[in-house]
């Protein structure tokens, strides 16, 4: 669990924009965001940051809590979250009230318009605090990947003729539990031949021959942080073409790791990886972004794909993950988690990236 004090300064680093946003108090009701901004974890809760911050939750969690946010002032309504939340704005006279324009429903903006107060919309001010990690926040996330790497080498050690991806996948899982992950962190990806022609394939009874490329993506959870790692091995010898494709996915995501450091935009990062497979040929055979942020979401901020603009800050999280895939032959993709430095970056797998041939 995280020392309280990692929440209060990121509260504290969050309160310093209200000036600026030209509201009194932020509401935050994304539940990640909550957890970011306070410790708590459990579904329902929300938080008024104010001059004096109040965690709003119900019964089930009065308990839970006063544990996990000991430091902050707690309501624990009974009836509607919205007459709680009234009262709260009331007594310490917030006149206009930010609130998650990307997270709120029609219908909670009309509740909210229903308050003494103005509600004013506002972006995505917590993902992108978010964007940087603190060094437990990086724990977690290389705790993570060693179970990932844990699970893949084991895994990889089982492969045998005629497993399906189903048995694969539940492999990869239970692996990953069994070596003290919370939960996996999304659905994983095993794609055998053919089938990983397509970048998310859903594991089927396909049985694995030989000569097929194996392509697992997956990861887990540990306090709340995914890890998220793409491998793709040979069940036997692949052959020429695809072996072709393998070494030119690896050059690229090389390409995409050497360009990934702090100051850099995520539309740079994604032409120094997508630039080496269009010169191969392959250009429209990556049809998606080269990488995403990774932390308490699975996929989060900041992005790196053409058009983006996201500037890089140093210690944000996040994937390198070029892919080639061919209709009716196979795919590659390879994929590391890596942490921003100054000068470059730190990727966090062990697990090897020269083509496993089984
Ligand atoms: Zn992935
Ligand atoms: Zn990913």
């Amino acid at each position: 669990m995280m020392c309280s004090m990692d929440h209060a300064e990121r509260r504290r680093l969050l309160a310093r924009r209200l000036d600026e946003l030209e509201v009194e108090a932020l509401l935050v009701m994304r539940q990640v965001n909550v957890r970011y901004l306070t410790g708590f974890t459990g579904s329902n809760g929300q938080l008024l940051l104010s001059g004096e911050p109040v965690l709003f939750t119900d019964p089930r969690y009065d308990e839970q809590s006063s544990k996990e946010a000991p430091d902050l002032r707690r309501e624990i309504y009974h009836r509607a979250f919205f007459e709680a939340l009234s009262s709260a704005v009331q007594e310490q006279g917030v006149r206009r009230m930010g609130f998650e324009r990307h997270d709120v429903t029609f219908e909670t903006h009309e509740r909210l318009s229903g308050l003494e107060v103005d509600p004013v919309p506002v972006g995505p001010e917590v993902e992108r605090l978010r964007w940087r990690k603190d060094p437990e926040e990086i724990g977690h996330l290389e705790r993570a990947q060693e179970i990932t790497d844990t699970a893949f080498e084991l895994v990889v050690g089982k492969l045998a003729e005629g497993m399906t991806e189903r048995d694969v996948a539940l492999e990869l899982e239970l692996a990953m539990r069994r070596e003290g992950a919370e939960r996996v962190g999304f659905d994983t990806i095993a794609a055998f031949g053919e089938n990983a022609a397509e970048p998310h394939h859903h594991p089927t009874d396909r049985g694995l021959g030989r000569g097929d490329l194996v392509k697992l993506d997956f990861g887990c959870v540990v306090e709340g942080y995914h890890s998220d790692m793409t491998r793709t091995v040979a069940f036997g010898e692949p052959g020429e073409e695809l072996r072709e494709i393998y070494d030119l996915v690896a050059r690229a995501q090389e390409a995409g790791i050497g360009a990934v450091r702090a100051g850099v935009r995520g539309d740079a990062a994604d032409a120094a990886a997508r630039s080496v497979i269009e010169k191969a040929g392959h250009g429209e055979r990556f049809g998606h972004s080269l990488g995403h942020g990774v932390g308490l979401e699975i996929h989060e901020g900041p992005t790196l794909r053409r058009g983006s603009e996201d500037v890089l800050p140093e210690h944000t999280v996040v994937t390198v993950e070029p892919g080639v895939y061919v209709p009716g032959t196979g795919g590659v993709r390879i994929e590391d988690a890596v942490v921003v430095t100054d000068g470059g970056c730190r990727p966090l797998p062990r697990a090897p990236k020269e083509l496993i041939v089984l």
